[in-house]
């Protein structure tokens, strides 16, 4: 990626402004004020074709006319004149285009702005937007928005795909306390999307958090492949994660919103931490630019209130970090800090009589405490005790222990001295909150954070020893015929080609041959009709199991075609499967899809007939390492099934999570040529007993 074209729109010496105004009301008067009114330190030259003053500053009537160099271009004319305007940007060698017009591929106007991006690659210039609302920033002093002011500074750096809520964010910074060194708007994306941005603010210094706001992505690899080596935590809110949220996500912006679960496995995989809501954006936002990440469970509370305390044990256990008791040393230690009726166990409840001593005390030697790896601070508004005061006792501890890679967080729950408090405590580098379980959440994401990063530095390891063209063959015999999805005989001997464990399978065309080849696999065997019209046999009365002897195969055979013929006069018959019989084991569902946004995504699940219903399933884009395939045993609600409930023993968890990883090297070997594809049921045996594929089903894409 050119880093140094990016550089020079995002921290640009000199700016233009294309359609730059005398005339109050116009978003080209509006920009124009606002980088003066910011005190943009850098040049600022105003194009309009007929003034030869803006707002005081010599205008000109074309970028081409300016005699030094231009770093970026904000650009407000009309999107009819856009196209010119980015030629001549791309001539006189801008470095990067901010497009504010709208009326591209928002309003369906996608030639437009294809064409735009041609003539802008053409000279490599990159560009934002269009339909944004700009760029603000802090460091750079820096308003190239029509945002009425820069947001309340801090250390995070916000991307949002939608303009009218970087407006909005930008207004409350001020009222939530919570600071921004950047506020950038992507709008459509057409060539700077939030990969780009993530490599580029991985390099900037003065962002520590990267924080996005995603309706949806156009190239969910790409954004996969930046965040898992980005240096700073990013932290992602995704609208439209309901089916009508989709709908209005894809009319805004035109790129269409994926699944819910598809994304929250992409995050997953590339060390994104979620936010619910955006209120939880902000909160997260502020703990994860400020503190380290928290390395291990052990949270320590530290209140002087029981019921703050209680609030916060939920929301640690509610957040995956249940509170554990502090070891006995630390116990005894803390007790000297506090009356005897506290309690030193965890939440350390050190009493309305608390005051900044005893907090000082108990942090600063908590702090430096192997067993601690993170603390929350709790303080409720007593008349004894100033907030003020307590705050500066925090910081003091804090910086007395020397401790800088364990995080803190503070909660004060009082009025307006608690505000100042606070306020005072996050100039200082202190994440505060009103309420004690959104402290303990902003602990959690830093938790989380630390969790991902550990995770990302397994390998990626998936490749197995497989013979592509063989799987091909097998996928262009059934396209030669006219099919798009494969009989389940195919589909097995594709899957044995990536070495999942499959039933033997044999075609009878004839009675004779089903008797035949049901010695040969031995008794008993599963009789399943093959027909590419077919898919789903059990409604099409099209399986019978434990089939024991030649008369039963017999009766079989003729019951399964005249059941197929009834189901569907039309159907095309193969002939009849005849397979081994699997002994019972606990039923799995594995399925692909090849989702529009991350391409080919594995999905596991439960099986059985209820899988519809439940809905128990979780997802990961392709390829899935072992390791995340036993991640993603664990994730589903019916996870304890796996590790043997009611006295039945465990499970053979690595062999299934192994054939989770083979069958993900599949899926994208064949990105191309599959679909949709499941083995449903795959059956898990106990321990060390493997795991067998009983039914395949492979839907080829359409040529
Ligand atoms: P479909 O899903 O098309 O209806 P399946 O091949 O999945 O057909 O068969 C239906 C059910 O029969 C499976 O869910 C499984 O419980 C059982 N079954 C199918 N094949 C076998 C086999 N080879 N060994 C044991 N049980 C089988
Ligand atoms: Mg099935």
């Amino acid at each position: 990626m050119d880093l140094k074209q990016m550089n020079r729109l995002f921290k640009p010496q000199s700016i233009a402004v294309v359609g730059a105004s005398n005339q109050v009301g116009k978003i080209g008067h509006t920009v124009v004020k606002n980088l003066l009114e910011s005190q943009y330190d850098g040049k600022i030259y105003p194009i309009n074709p007929k003034d030869a003053e803006v707002q005081g500053l010599k205008a000109y009537k074309s970028v081409l006319e300016v005699p030094e160099d231009i770093d970026s271009a904000v650009i407000t004319v009309p999107a009819s004149l856009v196209e010119q305007v980015v030629e001549e940007c791309g001539k006189k060698g801008v470095g990067g285009l901010i497009i504010i017009t709208s009326g591209f591929s928002e309003v369906g106007n996608r030639d437009l702005e294809n064409r735009i991006v041609e003539i802008a690659r053409r000279y490599g210039t990159r560009i934002q937007g269009p339909n944004i609302v700009g760029t603000m920033s802090n460091s750079n002093k820096m308003n190239a928005s029509f945002g009425p002011f820069l947001p309340f500074p801090g250390k995070a750096t916000l991307i949002s795909q939608s303009g009218a809520l970087l407006l909005a964010i930008d207004a409350s910074t001020y009222t939530r306390g919570i600071g921004f060194d950047k506020l950038i708007s992507i709008g459509n994306m057409s060539d700077i999307d939030f990969a780009d941005c993530i490599d580029w603010l991985n390099e900037d210094e003065d962002t520590t958090c990267i924080t996005l706001y995603i309706e949806g992505f156009k190239d969910g690899r790409k954004f996969i492949e930046s965040s898992r080596v980005a240096k700073k935590p990013i932290i992602a809110l995704k609208s439209g994660v309901s089916a009508h949220g989709a709908a209005a996500a894809a009319s805004h912006t035109g790129s269409l919103a994926g699944a819910a679960k598809v994304y929250g496995a992409a995050f997953q995989q590339s060390g994104v931490v979620q936010a619910s809501d955006l209120d939880n954006l902000f909160n997260r936002t502020l703990a994860l630019s400020l503190q380290p990440p928290m390395k291990g469970d052990n949270l320590l509370i530290i209140t002087n209130g029981g019921g703050v305390g209680v609030l916060a044990t939920d929301a640690a256990e509610h957040s995956g970090m249940p509170l554990r008791f502090a070891p006995p040393e630390l116990q005894t230690e803390l007790k000297k800090h506090m009356p005897e009726f506290g309690s030193a166990k965890n939440p350390v409840d050190l009493t309305g009589m608390a005051g900044l001593e005893w907090y000082y005390d108990s942090i600063r030697y908590s702090f430096t405490h192997p067993w601690v790896d993170g603390i929350c601070v709790l303080y409720c508004e007593t008349a004894m005790t100033d907030p003020m005061e307590i705050a500066r006792g925090v910081k003091q501890a804090l910086d007395e222990s020397g401790v800088k890679d364990k995080p803190i967080a503070v909660s004060m729950v009082g009025g307006e001295r608690c505000t100042k408090a606070m306020r005072w405590l996050v100039d200082n580098g202190i994440p505060s909150y009103g309420a004690p379980d959104t402290a303990v959440n902003g602990m959690a994401a830093l938790r989380e954070y630390y969790r991902m990063q550990a995770m990302l530095k397994e390998p990626l390891e998936t490749r197995r020893e497989f013979d592509h063209e063989a799987a091909i063959k097998i996928i262009e015999h059934a396209r030669a015929d006219g099919r798009d999805s494969l009989t389940e005989i195919e589909a097995k001997q594709v899957f044995s080609v990536y070495g999942l464990n499959v039933t033997a399978t044999h075609l009878a065309t004839t009675e004779e041959e089903a008797v035949q080849l049901s010695t040969k696999i031995g008794y008993p065997v599963v009789m399943k009709i093959v027909s590419p019209d077919i898919l789903h046999k059990s409604d099409a009365g099209g399986v019978k199991v434990n089939i024991k002897d030649e008369a039963a195969v017999r009766d079989a055979f003729r019951t399964i075609m005249t059941n197929a013929k009834a189901y569907r006069a039309d159907a095309r018959i193969h002939g009849i499967a005849i397979q081994e019989m699997a002994p019972w084991g606990t039923e799995v569902i594995l399925g692909s899809v090849n989702d529009p946004t991350f391409g080919p995504t594995m999905m596991f699940g439960l099986g059985g007939i209820f899988v519809e219903v439940l809905k128990d399933v979780t997802f990961r884009v392709a390829p899935v390492s072992c390791g995340q395939a036993e991640r993603m045993l664990g994730e589903i609600r019916g996870a304890p099934i796996l590790m043997g409930v009611r006295g039945e023993k465990p499970r053979d968890r690595q062999a299934l999570a192994e054939t989770i990883c083979a069958y993900s090297t599949m899926i994208l070997d064949l990105a191309d040529e599959i679909s949709e594809s499941d083995a449903n049921p795959v059956l898990v045996y106990e321990e060390g007993k493997g795991v067998k594929v009983v039914d395949a089903r492979i839907i080829l894409k359409k040529k």
